[in-house]
């Protein structure tokens, strides 16, 4: 079975490395068109993303890894299996910060410099405002100081690129990442296949920005340290030598982790110890 990754830019690396998380290992190293995992009966094929969505949807390769803004663009007949939590960005109007914004009726009869025509005209469509579509390839930011349009329609992430532009974001119209696709006619051997990527890939998910915790904790201090560690069921609770003491293990988000260590710490927790997360199969 193949899949169909970018083969340089954004979205390569998370692409490769979360392929690997799931224990589908490639040598990357060899830049090829096709590359064979070593060990999980898939094979890679290394394009520009702009051809993922047809070449999945056309049943070259089985798979795909591409940003669901590419995904819309092509408007291909795939299936969208899953999000997948990295190569996140937002497609978004933008006009000169001078400007007044009154809602979509700014557009009518304006110009938009865009990459992403397809997804800029239905969104024009469903508001009814019909507008000059200007497609760009490249520096769509520069358009509007160029003179070449009035307004942008293109990928924001921080949006540090339109402030340096003197630009302003007035309208999101898609919010993207990189998803997973699967074309529509899968076989039942390739069905069996995407299932297990999927179940691995859910464990993936789940484990990411987790840390394994455990610490001694005073028995009186138990019931209050539960509420503070919900863990997946119930944390583990192990006895000590000492009397009157336990040990306390959970799993805690990693954004949260020093909020916990702190009202752990208030109610008698000692010897903290935090580890990192391998896997987590619910
Ligand atoms: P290719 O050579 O494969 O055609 P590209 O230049 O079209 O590459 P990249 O810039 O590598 O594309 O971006 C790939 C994808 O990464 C985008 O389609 C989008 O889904 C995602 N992405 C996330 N953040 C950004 C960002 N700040 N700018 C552009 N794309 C982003
Ligand atoms: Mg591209």
């Amino acid at each position: 079975m193949r899949i169909a990754i970018q083969s340089k830019g954004r979205l390569n690396e998370e692409s490769l490395a979360l392929l690997n998380e799931i224990g589908i290992e490639v040598d990357s190293s060899k830049r090829k068109y096709l590359t064979k995992a070593c060990n999980f009966p898939v094979e890679l094929l290394n394009l520009r993303d702009d051809d993922i969505p047809s070449v999945v949807a056309n049943g070259s390769a089985t798979l795909g890894i591409v940003g669901l803004n590419e995904v819309e663009e092509k408007g291909c007949d795939v299936e969208i299996v899953d999000r997948l939590g990295f190569g996140a960005c937002r497609l978004c109007l933008a006009i000169p910060k001078t400007e007044i914004y009154n809602g979509p009726e700014y557009f009518r009869g304006k110009r938009i410099a865009t990459s992403y025509p397809n997804i800029l005209k239905r969104f024009l469509d469903s508001k009814g405002v019909k507008a000059e579509v200007e497609v760009i390839t490249g520096s769509v930011e520069i358009a509007p100081a160029a003179g070449i349009a009035d307004a942008i329609f293109d990928i924001v992430s921080s949006g540090s690129t339109l402030v340096a532009n003197s630009l302003k974001e007035v309208e999101t119209v898609l919010e993207s990442e990189a998803v997973l696709i699967c074309r529509k006619d899968i076989s039942v051997e390739d069905r069996q296949i995407l299932e297990e990527i999927r179940f691995r890939m859910d464990s993936a998910k789940i484990s990411r920005g987790k840390k394994y915790i455990l610490m001694n904790i005073p028995e009186a201090s138990l019931e209050e340290a539960v509420k503070i560690l919900p863990a997946m069921r119930s944390p583990t609770v192990m006895p000590l030598a000492a009397k009157g003491w336990c040990s306390l293990h959970s799993v805690v988000d990693n954004d949260k982790l020093w909020e916990k260590v702190r009202q752990l710490k208030a109610i008698g927790a000692e010897g903290i110890l935090v580890l990192n997360v391998d896997k987590i199969i619910p």
